[in-house]
């Protein structure tokens, strides 16, 4: 599957706005998952082939040939005009998801499969407790907005500063905390600090946090050892790693999460 870029939106300093749309996306199921993604291919610049191309074909070509498979998570399908929104954090000229976005124009393609997805907010639990980085916008906007305007929730969202703020709908029941990067004196920590700072209601919470692995890693430890959450019905998973480019973290990514359940 593939769309054609038919709308480019600067959100901020650090997220850049995609509208696919075109025949390519005819075959588009969404699922009913807040946290829906696709897993889109990215070609490198010099490829001598373009969307829509044979991905298993594609796959056995060389390093410098060969597509890089990256996650996005879907903001918006709109099934009436059959567009899908994807929005991309821009993160300076490494890797080629976010470079992509920078350079799109009108009518570049995106190949796709997907989307898949595993959370949707859980309208039985009493409060919803949902934090994650520019990566997570998208899926905690979304599932913010699926959240019943009478449910307690509290959202941390940590970003650059306030220029980087994405503004989303919710209710005068939703607290949306925004952490600026640039106002703290230990930027990796300051998720963790927001949340641990926080007034923890009674009562069942529904957990979706996701974003930079280390700073994930830390926030599960700390839900866990000091909340008693039920890890198998929480949501809490690393999008992307500092320092390593996608394809460094998938290599690695399976021994971390080894790892990370000795932490408790
Ligand atoms: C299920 C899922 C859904 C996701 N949804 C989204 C989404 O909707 N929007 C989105 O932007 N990302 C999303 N991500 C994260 C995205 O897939 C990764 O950030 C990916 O590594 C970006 O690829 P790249 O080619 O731009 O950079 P890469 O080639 O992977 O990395 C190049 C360099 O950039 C750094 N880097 C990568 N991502 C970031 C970042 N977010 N901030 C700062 N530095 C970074 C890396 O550490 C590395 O040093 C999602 C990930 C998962 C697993």
């Amino acid at each position: 599957m593939y769309g054609e870029v038919e709308e480019i939106l600067i959100l901020s300093p650090s997220m850049i706005r995609i509208v696919l749309g075109g025949s390519g996306l005819d075959g588009f199921r969404p699922n009913e998952s807040t946290d829906q993604y696709i897993n889109a291919y990215f070609i490198p610049e010099n490829a001598s082939y373009s969307p829509p191309f044979d991905l298993e074909e594609v796959r056995t070509l060389g390093d410098d040939q060969r597509p890089r498979p990256r996650r996005f998570t879907v903001r918006r399908w709109n099934s009436n005009t059959q567009k899908l929104t994807i929005d991309f954090v821009t993160h300076g000229d490494q890797g080629y998801a976010g470079t992509w976005a920078q350079r799109a124009q009108i009518g570049d393609r995106l190949q796709f499969k997907g989307p898949n997805g595993s959370y949707k907010p859980d309208i039985e639990a009493d409060w919803h407790l949902l934090a994650g980085d520019e990566s997570a916008l998208s899926a905690i906007s979304t599932s913010v907005e699926a959240i019943p305007e009478s449910k307690p929730c509290s959202v941390f969202l940590v970003v650059d500063g306030p220029e980087n703020q994405i503004n989303f709908a919710s209710s005068p029941n939703h607290l949306i905390n925004w952490i600026y990067r640039s106002a703290v004196p230990n930027p990796e920590t300051a998720l963790l600090e927001a949340i641990r700072g926080h007034a923890f209601a009674d009562g069942k919470f529904d957990v979706f946090i996701h974003g930079e692995a280390g700073e994930v890693r830390d926030i599960r430890k700390y839900l866990i050892l000091e909340h008693q959450i039920d890890i198998e019905s929480a949501s809490i998973s690393p999008y992307w790693r500092r320092d390593h480019t996608d394809e460094a973290w998938r290599s690695i990514k399976k021994q971390w999460l080894a790892d990370q359940e000795m932490d408790t």
